[in-house]
């Protein structure tokens, strides 16, 4: 009987259309886009989901302010990120956008059933709300009266409304998230999470009412649905779910889901949540990756610091911006990115090193036959490392061969060698070939393009640059 095929099922958070792609959004897709060429390449069933949050007070608000109805503005937002990531060689399996009839009908359908179950119940509320988080805040969450995102001072909303029973899932989620049934990573996020716990859960309103923008309840048409639970139930529909309890879709659970730490709260709690009341399986493993900075100082807008993916695919190339978008974060870790060691960054790995190394063993391999050694693979244990999010450190490993390569040329004087000693030199070449062949497919979920080149470059046995060197 043949092996079933392990299946992969990896997601993006859908992004909000109120901006352009920037590197922070960039990064969180590309390295799920790494891991699934990487699921892709060991022969597994993959999917990967990524998509545009196109509903809320927020959206509606920056179409009338350009002057456009909201659908058009929506659909022009939507369409940069889906260019943004074409330009940068993502290979998603489905782009869910909220404002899609089969979403919005998958999304009613579940949230009758929640009503009709009585997780959703009708009550008063009056609390502080972030308009930009589109969240509920406590005092507990603000820094000197202001929401420590947003540096604003939440609004304080006092309406009727209907609240999702949260309160009674946090024993149980509580308990999956501490035996690792549901994985965060890295671990100093479970434990922060986890201090979030003990404070309780508390029933969240999931109503809006005067905002036009979103799905209507099917219970009470004067209400629209809270944003993020129609936001999370995408990681469903995305799948062709079709809004009924305990009918998990194809690929779901999801095996990993990535999202950067501002939004990782609340995909810990309302998200299992609703899957638990869902009767559907919680998410294998919520992976935070951390915050670029530039040169010390926080991406924004205002400071005019904002480092776009465009702008780096035009300086450095698509291969080049990501393998610079990935190596910039560790494991979980904020990373501080400037232009000035962006560009050092590209001359001394890829110019200098890869591109060196590729480019010198070919040149060295012109004319004489050289077979490409059959040897063990060099590069090890990257499985584990793929499996902990490490990229980073794969990257590293990947390159400490490549610098090991470039000395071992130095050390042999190859260039020489292949003239006083045929049979030595030839030998070495073999040997090198054989690495940067393997090389090539150890970089492939990263740098696509350059490894089908350089594989290209070892068949034809001609070198062409692959890095030019940039000043
Ligand atoms: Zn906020």
């Amino acid at each position: 009987m043949a092996k079933r095929k392990k299946k992969f099922y990896i997601t993006t958070p859908i992004y909000y259309v109120n901006d352009r792609p920037h590197v922070g959004h960039s990064y969180t897709t590309l390295a799920a886009d790494v891991l699934a060429r990487y699921h892709r390449l060991k022969e597994e069933k993959v999917f990967f989901l990524t998509g545009t949050d196109e509903h809320g007070f927020k959206v509606a608000q920056a179409a009338a302010a350009a002057k456009k109805p909201t659908q058009e503005f929506v659909d022009e937002k939507a369409a940069f990120f889906k260019e943004s990531w074409s330009k940068l060689n993502i290979n998603y399996d489905n782009f869910l956008r909220t404002t899609n009839p089969a979403h919005i009908s998958a999304v009613t359908t579940a949230t009758k059933h929640l009503y009709e179950k009585n997780f959703i119940y009708k009550d008063k509320y009056e609390g502080l709300y972030c308009q930009n988080c589109e969240q509920y805040k406590t005092l507990d969450d603000l820094i000197e009266g202001k929401c420590p995102e947003h540096q604003i001072e939440p609004q304080l909303i006092r309406e009727e409304s209907y609240f999702f029973r949260l309160s009674k899932f946090e024993k149980i989620l509580r308990e999956k998230i501490e035996i690792g049934e549901l994985k965060i990573e890295p671990p100093e996020k479970k434990n922060e999470i986890l201090a979030f716990f003990k404070k309780g859960l508390k029933d969240i309103s999931i109503s809006r009412a005067n905002v036009a923008w979103g799905i209507p309840l099917p219970f009470d048409k004067r209400y629209s649905l809270y944003v993020w639970i129609d936001a999370f139930l995408n990681y469903l529909t995305g799948l062709g779910w079709n809004g009924e309890f305990g009918k998990a879709p194809n690929f779901f659970p999801p095996d990993v889901q990535l999202m950067s730490k501002d939004i990782l709260r609340v995909h810990v709690t309302i998200w299992p949540a609703l899957l638990l009341a869902l009767e559907l399986s919680l998410p294998k493993k919520i992976f935070v990756h951390g915050y670029f900075t530039v040169n010390g100082q926080k991406m924004s807008k205002s400071l005019g610091n904002v480092i776009w993916p465009e702008e780096l695919i035009q300086k450095f190339g698509v291969d080049g911006a990501r393998y610079l978008l990935i190596s910039s974060l560790s494991y979980g870790q904020d990373g501080d990115v400037s232009w000035e060691r962006l560009i050092a960054k590209y001359n001394a790995d890829l110019a200098n090193n890869l591109g060196n190394l590729v480019n010198r063993v070919l040149k060295l391999s012109e004319g004489i036959k050289v077979k490409i050694g059959k040897g063990k693979p060099r590069i090890k244990n990257l499985e584990k490392l793929f499996n902990e999010l490490k990229f980073k450190e794969i990257l590293d490993a990947i390159w400490q061969k490549i610098s090991w390569a470039n000395k071992h040329i130095e050390d042999k004087k190859l260039w020489d060698l292949v003239k006083t000693n045929p049979n030595e030199g030839k030998k070495v070449l073999s040997e090198l070939l054989s690495l940067i062949s393997e090389i090539a497919e150890k970089i492939a979920p990263f740098m696509p393009e350059t490894s089908e080149k350089i594989l290209n470059q070892l068949k034809t046995g001609k070198g062409e640059i692959l890095f030019p060197r940039l000043r």
